[in-house]
């Protein structure tokens, strides 16, 4: 049962904003249990960000009353009625008309908590980071590798350097055993072994803690042991980048990218706002 509680931590409003809400009839009264509990439900919840997060662009009570109503997908405003899109750059400002928006900004490597910027601590992700590694590894400047991260990235990028380059390579995961999103330990198991039989030295159960980079190389703290390199290839996942998204007051999810419907897609008004003369996304119902 969704009480009012539940409600309040699910959307982050308090109870007080909740009550009030359901007085001025923002959102509908919920249905009672047999033994007179509120109950309320998903569509509760839906309306209730719908609520906050036009509050958060400005929008007074009355005008989010009116958002709901053009919202609403029986009204004849189910179409996206405003499509401009604004293009900044340094020398000019362009503003296109579309049909259908869709937005593919892509993702960011990953950075630790604490990972300093350093030539010696490196992504793997665009060519920009690969270039310098392969130009290292070909002059033999770069011997030795360690590569933090077993997932997809940080296995291939482990066995190509030791077979492709004969570095001497580390590959250090926070898991027990390597791939840990997608094989469970039994088959992670074969994957360190033919990661080992290929020259990488696997080292799991070990977080990294820190990094110590200097002139020469990093050294790498990570599950109480010191591993020294050349450099470290920082393979810990992505972040989607939504800095246009957010910016635009499109909702994300709980993973931190767009959210989005059973389609993948957004269904979006998007209208202009009186103070700023923008366009902005209607918050999903
Ligand atoms: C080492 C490595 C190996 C991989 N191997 C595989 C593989 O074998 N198979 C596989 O399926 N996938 C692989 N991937 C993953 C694959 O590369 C990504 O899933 C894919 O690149 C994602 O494409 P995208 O278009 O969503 O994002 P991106 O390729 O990141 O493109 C997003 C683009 O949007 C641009 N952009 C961002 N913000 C703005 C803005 N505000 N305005 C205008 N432009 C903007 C960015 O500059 C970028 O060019 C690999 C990734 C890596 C790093």
């Amino acid at each position: 049962m969704l009480t009012r509680g539940k409600l309040s931590a699910l959307t982050g409003c308090n109870r007080e904003t909740i009550r009030y809400y359901e007085k001025i009839g923002l959102i509908p009264a919920p249905a009672r249990t047999a033994s007179g509990y509120r109950s309320y439900s998903d569509e509760h919840i839906r309306r209730l960000n719908f609520i906050l997060r036009a509050r958060a662009l400005g929008f007074s009570s009355d005008q989010v009353r009116e958002l709901i109503e053009l919202s609403d997908p029986g009204s004849d405003h189910t179409r996206a009625e405003v499509k401009t899109l604004t293009i900044e750059s340094e020398a000019e400002e362009r503003v296109l008309e579309w049909d259908e928006l869709v937005l593919a900004t892509g993702a960011s490597p990953r950075v630790l908590p604490g990972q300093p910027e350093h030539e010696r601590i490196r992504a793997f992700h665009v060519w920009d980071d690969v270039k310098p590694l392969k130009i290292g590894l070909m002059r033999g400047e770069i011997g030795e590798v360690a590569v933090i991260g077993a997932g997809l990235v940080g296995c291939e990028v482990a066995e190509a350097f030791a077979s492709l380059w004969g570095a001497d390579v580390t590959l250090i995961e926070a898991a027990p055993t390597p791939l840990p999103e997608i094989l469970d330990s039994e088959l992670g198991t074969v994957v360190t072994k033919h990661l080992e039989s290929h020259d990488v030295k696997v080292v799991t159960g070990s977080p990294v803690e820190r990094f110590e980079p200097d002139d020469e190389g990093v050294t790498i703290y990570a599950g109480g042991s010191e591993i020294r390199a050349d450099v470290a290839v920082v393979a810990v996942g992505v972040r989607p980048r939504v800095d246009l998204a957010e910016a635009a007051g499109i909702s994300l999810g709980p993973t931190g990218a767009i959210r989005v419907d059973e389609n993948l897609a957004r269904a979006t008004l998007w209208m202009r706002l009186p103070k700023t003369g923008r366009f902005y996304p209607l918050p999903a119902m």
